[in-house]
């Protein structure tokens, strides 16, 4: 058995409920080291392309990386895998809490679905045990619900991850949820759940992830803890507010999308309301993920349309998407937001961003109140924004339209609507604007996953990684050579993210973190160069998986105004315009990706080990 691992998949067919487990090659580990990572690998081989995402060959994957439940700080994470029904390109999201480290504890590193079952039913596993039980009477609750149940009637030790209405109702916006708040959000993949009838995966165990040098492991745990105690990189952002600390500095600086990306903060007076103080006075608890050190998130309590409501405190994107992409500045109504998208289980930030075209939709008089139900749905209006999102949480009226995303109701609505759903590929993009990081567009268009802000981008490199690069929306007039950074950060990134550490820890310490407890937990020597090696190996299959698929990112039309297309005319980003063909061209020179399909050369493939992808996609292109 190698460190880190549990050596144990386990493979379920839902359609005739035929479990199957499997012991991992070795050489997967090695190679694509763990979570999404291993996840693409498996996928590409094993499962056909042109699959329908909400039919029964879609392969949905829940993987835990070698990190996850060790003593490696924020060694939390957990990633859902598949192909998304809402882009119908690769699809990954992860998340954090203590499902994954449950899922290990159980047994298992990772657990594979394919099928749909005849009716609804859960996964249970414990110790090695793995048993699909009836879900009929969870079919239909909130996500709140079904972990009420999990904690009274299973245990207060078991773990959940699963789906809730939205999911079950196949919104393609949905997401898995676990403890009420921590989200697999992005991709869609609450929907591939819902599609194979599968509510949850409930996870409990004693065993012990086997460390190769515990010894060493337990030093660089102190040696980390450190770090992030003493504030290297962002340690002291994460650690004294977390990501909502950003909110009132993000719209002010021009990098929060305002009025659904079509105005600067110029047009949204008030919005030093959103300070952190302000979501402080609500706070009810601050949190921690399994034995994290940063504590970078908390719960709050507040009153709002004469209910009491508990729920995740919002993190910045979901304050942003429901905040100044609807000129919105209310706390509690934020608050509120996040709470019916944890509950009924959809992506904050496509929900909120469903909600802003909405908004703007109707100030165009393309729909109307007959399609909201009666509701005046206004920018500002926070009463209204929570309304509208009720009924696309439950797929009502004008909401059953949205709850697919913004791409597919402007199809409908017709071509006045499509200047409004900012989209990249079907998947709205997060709150962070090029605008003001002109990298960003290059990821959001070139990412396996569209529209994603993890991934990568100059700045999301850890301290310690040796070379310069302009930081976070800093000298965006000149652009050149953000492309070719974009390399290094999305490969650094790929790595950290399959081996089960959250980006916040990535960022709060130097970067030698993930190698050197990758070195310690494996007993494999694991260096910065092959955190680049993997990470490029894990980019390159993801991107093999789209291009087989008939993607072709290269000419995907971009959404117009978040590119500066025009420019704001006022505001901290009045001028730009993002230079993406420029920095496209970079990027994909830098990757050895062909400039007409983003398609992986040949070379490059055999390069990293993936003779096989190599031969099977060169070959149909007939070479
Ligand atoms: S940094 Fe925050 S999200 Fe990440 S593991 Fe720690 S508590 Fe969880």
């Amino acid at each position: 058995m190698t460190g880190g691992y549990m050596d144990r998949f386990l493979w379920v067919n839902l359609s005739d409920g035929t479990m199957q487990e499997e012991v991992p090659d070795e050489a997967l580990w090695r190679d694509f080291v763990g979570g999404y990572g291993v996840g693409a690998r498996l996928l590409y081989t094993r499962m056909r392309p042109g699959v329908e995402p909400l039919g029964p060959d879609n392969v949905l994957g829940f993987i835990t990386g070698p990190l996850t439940g060790t003593p490696a700080p924020t060694g939390t994470r957990w990633a859902v895998v598949g192909k998304s029904p809402l882009t119908g390109t690769w699809g990954d999201a992860n998340a954090s809490g203590f499902f994954g480290v449950a899922l290990k504890r159980a047994g298992y590193d990772a657990v594979f679905f394919t099928g749909i079952a005849a009716r609804p039913v859960y996964l249970y596993l414990e110790d090695g045990r793995a048993e699909l039980r009836d879900a009929s009477h969870l079919w239909g609750q909130d996500c709140y619900q079904m972990e009420d149940w999990v904690k009274a009637e299973l245990g207060k030790d078991v773990e959940a991850a699963g789906i809730g209405p939205a999911g079950e109702k196949l919104a393609r916006i949905a997401a898995v949820i676990h403890y009420k708040g921590r989200a697999a959000a992005r991709s869609g993949l609450g929907a591939v759940m819902g599609s194979k009838r599968l509510k949850m995966i409930a996870a409990r165990g004693t065993r012990t992830v086997p460390l190769a040098d515990p010894g060493a492991t337990k030093d660089l745990r102190q040696k980390y803890v450190k770090e992030i105690t003493s504030g290297v990189g962002f340690a002291n952002f994460y650690r004294e507010t977390g990501t909502p600390g950003y909110t009132p500095l993000g719209v002010l600086n021009g990098d929060s999308p305002t009025r659904n990306w079509g105005a600067s903060v110029a047009s949204f007076p008030g919005a030093e309301a959103l300070e952190f103080g302000e979501l402080l006075k609500h706070r009810l608890s601050r949190e921690s993920c399994w034995q994290c050190p940063i504590a970078c998130w908390g719960t709050s309590r507040v009153e709002y349309g004469g209910q009491m409501i508990e729920a995740h405190q919002p993190e910045y994107e979901t304050a942003s998407a429901f905040g100044s992409m609807t000129l919105n500045n209310h706390y509690p109504s934020l608050i509120r937001a996040n709470d019916l998208c944890n509950r009924y289980g959809l992506d904050t930030i496509s929900a909120g961003a469903c909600v802003a075209f909405a908004m703007e939709c109707y100030e165009h008089g393309l729909i109307g109140p007959s399609d909201t139900g009666g509701i005046e749905l206004r920018w500002g209006d926070h009463q209204a924004m929570n309304a509208f999102l009720e009924k696309l949480a439950r797929r009502e009226d004008f909401g059953d339209l949205l709850a697919d995303g913004v791409m597919r109701a402007a199809e409908r609505l017709g071509p006045a609507a499509e200047p409004f759903a900012i989209h990249i590929g079907g998947q709205e993009l997060p709150m962070h604007d090029p605008r003001f990081e002109p990298a960003l567009g290059v990821i959001y268009q070139i990412d396996a996953t569209p529209g994603r802000h993890t991934q990568a981008c100059q700045y999301l490199v850890a301290p310690g990684f040796p070379s310069k690069r302009p930081n976070f929306g800093v000298n965006r007039e000149e652009q050149k050579g953000r492309g070719r950074w974009i390399k290094e950060a999305s490969c650094l990134c790929h790595t950290m993210n399959a081996a089960g550490v959250c980006l916040f820890g990535y960022l709060s310490t130097h970067v030698t973190f993930v190698p050197e407890f990758l070195s310690a937990v494996s007993g494999r020597p694991f260096t910065v160069d092959d955190m680049l090696q993997v990470g490029e190996r894990i980019a390159n299959v993801r991107q093999a998986f789209n291009v087989r698929e008939g993607i072709n990112a290269v000419t995907w039309p971009i959404p117009k105004r978040a590119y500066g297309i025009p420019p704001l005319p006022d505001g901290p980003t009045a001028g730009i315009t993002v230079q993406i063909e420029e920095m496209l061209k970079e990027h994909l020179d830098e990757m050895g990706w062909t400039q007409d399909r983003a398609l992986p050369r040949r070379e490059v493939l055999e390069r990293l080990g993936l003779e096989d992808i190599a031969d099977d996609l060169w070959k149909r292109e007939g070479i």
